[in-house]
């Protein structure tokens, strides 16, 4: 679960989400607490504008003063909330006096956010057509989870939009952290972002994966389609590396150049069990695809060796067993054509808005 105290129904208008509108006094009336809760009462620097009726009130106490008119529009919570019937005004005297350093008798109504000072500096201006005060693409994708979060609680498109386009143009969290990205984009039903992230898992040894998906904690079904797509493309591979076709020498247990001599089965079965090991750990093959240059990795694997070491035994021959230069490129083929798409033979029920 991406994070359960944020996935809060926007049905809900006065549950954890929200506390029901009071009248406080407005902003830079209490001075900053000594006692450290200096954002008490405080107005965000850059929404403190008095021309305005509504203060949302961060976890913090900051004050981030907005219009209703701009809430109301943007967000279909605060659209909600705010036609429902609201308390009255008050004026100073209900006040008891505790805003004679007001600046203006329009005292805003205050409204407790179960949110973070942060979250809504990040996510107001995305409301009420401010730029951000840093870009979206330098966020990391936690804050931008809990902006995502916060902007689907509001129920408000908009912001939604602008971060997905900033996740999508950063590129980097589907290589450095593609199971949150996978559960991110799974859960937003967003097919394009789930394709991606699924294949950036595919670098994941199965442990790894395995454990990062307890953090998630994501559904079962999730879960499900990773594990195809990773099945498919070991099972593939499997086939084809099995082809008598492709792998002549290997897979026909004959020596090519004198058609005679049977060929142990072990050189080849041996390497094959070895790659089909690799492909199941980590089905996106490019441990082997880096391999199969002829003086890479793969070449110094000890079942590698044995194998373009084999030489026919008959005397008149003396060939080696496989031909290792074209044996390489077949293997690359065959990791080449293996499939990618998560959604392949899938009902995709992604909304994808
Ligand atoms: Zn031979």
């Amino acid at each position: 679960m991406i994070n359960s105290s944020l996935l809060i129904s926007h049905k809900v208008l006065c549950g954890p989400a929200f506390n029901a509108p009071q009248k406080l006094p407005s902003c830079n009336d209490k001075p900053p607490s000594p006692t450290g809760h200096s954002a008490i009462g405080v107005c965000h620097p850059r929404f403190s504008s008095p021309d305005t009726d509504i203060a949302l009130v961060s976890l913090e106490g900051m004050l981030f003063r907005v219009r209703s008119q701009t809430l109301s529009t943007t967000s279909a919570l605060f659209k909600t909330m705010f036609s429902l019937p609201q308390p009255k005004s008050i004026t100073d005297e209900e006040t008891g006096g505790f805003d004679n350093d007001t600046q203006t008798n329009s005292i805003p109504t205050q409204i407790i956010i179960h949110e973070s000072s942060e979250n809504l500096a990040l996510i107001l201006p995305l409301l009420t057509g401010l730029p951000p005060p840093k870009p979206l693409h330098t966020l990391s994708l936690r804050s931008l989870t809990n902006l995502l979060l916060l902007a689907e609680k509001w129920d408000t498109p908009g912001p939604i939009s602008y971060i997905r386009n900033a996740i999508n143009g950063s590129a980097g969290f589907f290589n450095t952290d593609p199971v949150r990205m996978y559960a991110l984009a799974r859960h937003f039903g967003w097919k394009e972002e789930t394709a991606r992230a699924a294949v950036g898992t595919l670098s994941l040894p199965i442990e790894n994966l395995e454990k990062q998906w307890k953090d998630v904690q994501e559904g079962r079904k999730d879960w499900e389609l990773l594990l195809n797509l990773r099945n498919r493309r070991y099972e593939l591979f499997k086939v084809l590396i099995e082809s008598r076709d492709r792998f002549t020498a290997g897979n026909n247990y004959i020596c090519v150049q004198c058609g005679v001599t049977k060929l142990t089965t072990t050189p080849w079965d041996i390497l094959k069990s070895t790659m089909l090991r690799e492909m199941n750990n980590r089905p996106l093959g490019a441990t082997l695809l880096a391999c199969t240059q002829l003086d890479g990795e793969f070449a110094q694997w000890p079942e590698s060796e044995t194998c373009f070491r084999a030489r026919c035994p008959k005397k008149e021959c003396g060939a080696s067993y496989y031909d290792k230069s074209a044996t390489l490129k077949q293997i690359k083929r065959c990791v080449e054509s293996l499939p990618w798409d998560i959604w392949e033979g899938q009902e995709c029920e992604q909304t994808d808005n």
